[in-house]
């Protein structure tokens, strides 16, 4: 039975999904105007792992995780870059999409950008400004705090103490200073919509109310995101789906611990970050995934660089299992020894764990303990069946591969392969060519691009192009 920590009711709940065997999801996801630092990727990484074990238990899983492509942060970046805030999101929506792939993540089911549901978050102002929820001041709406009474429920403050206590926006056409903004009027320069209200863009927070309701429904199963969010962000979403529907938002809030440096939290606006990008210059996702894996998700982890270095080489025993299991089932062997091994208490103790509130760091434990013991009867044996070497990847397969991405059992590339690769890219080098003399430089720029986003460099010379293949 799993458990897990609620951070509405603030205790261990049973996980009971709506509407079994399906769960949906819901993940904040990034605002797009720069490169996701190391600390993000804690939060994501975790998300990654907690829906992973989900299909492990057999649910089947929508997770949907919002991409903020509109926002002050990236007008700024628009504004110091000189390039359009479209194309400050887009680039960096890419950029997100690469380390999401090298981090070993599983893509979402769905990436909704706020500026495609802009017509979904009007008619969510409109229905909260119908109910008397909004108020509308020369083009700026504002959600009226005092008209949600169970405003506070998640991050367990009343309203008195958060006015005083927490950093709001100031603004002088606000009621109440907890009021936040649902629609901001365009300002000089800014990318803007037409609305009800005139021109103006949505506030962050009723983005992710409105596109988890159009692609989860208006009830869902869980919530995360890394504690920062729980107030006002996550608190305010409560408030807009809940003061619109009258019906619960989510069942289950998750929240991510930070991770810190220096007990302190990792942050862009502090400047003590690492980038997920060149932290992966310097080690493997397995061993970020590990590093990550070993702390529980909700408390704080300090970031250590010898902690990484310690998981890469904690991983170098599970390979060294792999390599071997690799090396023996090559050749089918009938005659080995079918050793008398319980695979069955490791699986109960890993569900055991996990499903204590996705206790990682003891799943983890009980892993290395399944490479000890697989080790030991490997050593004591001459020759053992490839049932046992087959049962033995399976269990590493369903768990390190496929819940936590400590592992892949993928062989390192064959010369074979190699040469296949090569002989793709020069295939893609033809059609560009051949596009370029028919003038369609859509498809030849396109086919550059794509490359490129792949880690193919193309160089053009007079004669010929050739190519460099820039990261692994
Ligand atoms: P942002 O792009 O700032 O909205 O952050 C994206 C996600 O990363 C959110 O779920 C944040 O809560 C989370 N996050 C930000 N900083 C940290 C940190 N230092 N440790 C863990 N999660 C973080
Ligand atoms: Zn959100």
């Amino acid at each position: 039975m799993l458990r897990l920590y609620n951070t509405l009711t603030k205790q261990k709940e049973e996980f009971k999904p709506i509407n079994p065997p399906y769960v949906h999801f819901y993940m904040c996801g990034p605002t797009v105007y720069d490169y996701f630092h190391i600390g993000n990727a804690r939060s994501f990484l975790m998300a990654d792992v907690i829906r992973k074990y989900l299909i492990y238990k057999g649910y089947k899983v929508k997770y949907v995780m919002n991409l903020t492509d509109v926002d002050d942060k990236i007008i700024k970046k628009s504004n110091e870059e000189k390039i359009s805030s479209n194309e400050v999101a887009e680039k960096y929506i890419d950029s997100f999409m690469e380390d999401v792939r090298k981090l070993g993540m599983k893509k979402a089911d769905v990436y909704p950008k706020a500026t495609e549901h802009i017509n979904e978050i009007i008619s969510l102002i409109k229905k909260l400004e119908e109910k008397g929820i909004a108020y509308n001041v020369n083009g700026n709406v504002f959600y009226d705090v005092s008209k949600f009474k169970d405003y506070g429920k998640l991050s367990g403050k009343k309203i008195d103490e958060l006015e005083s206590g927490a950093r709001i926006e100031i603004n002088e056409e606000k009621k109440n200073p907890l009021d936040f903004s649902l629609w901001k009027k365009a300002k000089e320069g800014e990318p803007f919509w037409e609305s009800p209200w005139g021109k103006g863009r949505p506030g962050w927070h009723i983005e992710c109310s409105a596109m988890s309701s159009k692609h989860l429904g208006e009830t869902f199963d869980i919530h995360a995101g890394g504690n920062d969010l729980i107030f006002p962000h996550h608190e305010n979403e409560i408030a807009q789906s809940e003061g619109a529907t009258g019906k619960p938002f989510v069942k289950y809030w998750l929240h991510f611990g930070f991770l810190n440096i220096n007990d302190e939290k990792m942050s862009k606006s502090l400047g003590n970050f690492f980038t997920a990008r060149d932290i992966l210059k310097k080690y493997s996702p397995y061993a970020i995934r590990m590093f990550f894996a070993q702390a529980h998700y909700g408390g704080p982890l300090n970031f250590s660089e010898e902690l990484l270095t310690s998981a890469e080489k904690g991983l170098e025993k599970i390979n060294n299992l792999r390599d071997k299991i690799n090396e023996e089932l090559k050749t089918q062997n009938k005659d080995g020894v079918n050793p008398d091994f319980d695979f069955q208490k490791f699986e109960d103790r890993f569900v055991e764990v996990m499903d204590d509130d996705f206790n990682t760091p003891q799943g983890i434990a009980v892993l290395f303990d399944f490479v000890r013991d697989v080790n030991k009867v490997i050593a004591e044996n001459q020759s053992l069946s490839s049932e046992f070497y087959k049962n033995v990847k399976d269990f590493l397969t369903r768990t390190a591969v496929e819940v936590f991405g400590i592992l892949s059992f993928e062989e390192k590339k064959s010369a074979g392969d190699d040469k296949l690769e090569k002989e793709l890219i020069e295939l893609l080098i033809q059609l560009r060519s051949d596009a370029k003399k028919e003038k369609n430089y859509a498809l030849s720029d396109r086919i550059r691009d794509e490359l490129n986003k792949l880690g193919v460099v193309l160089q053009d010379s007079k004669e010929k192009t050739t190519y460099k293949i820039s990261h692994r």
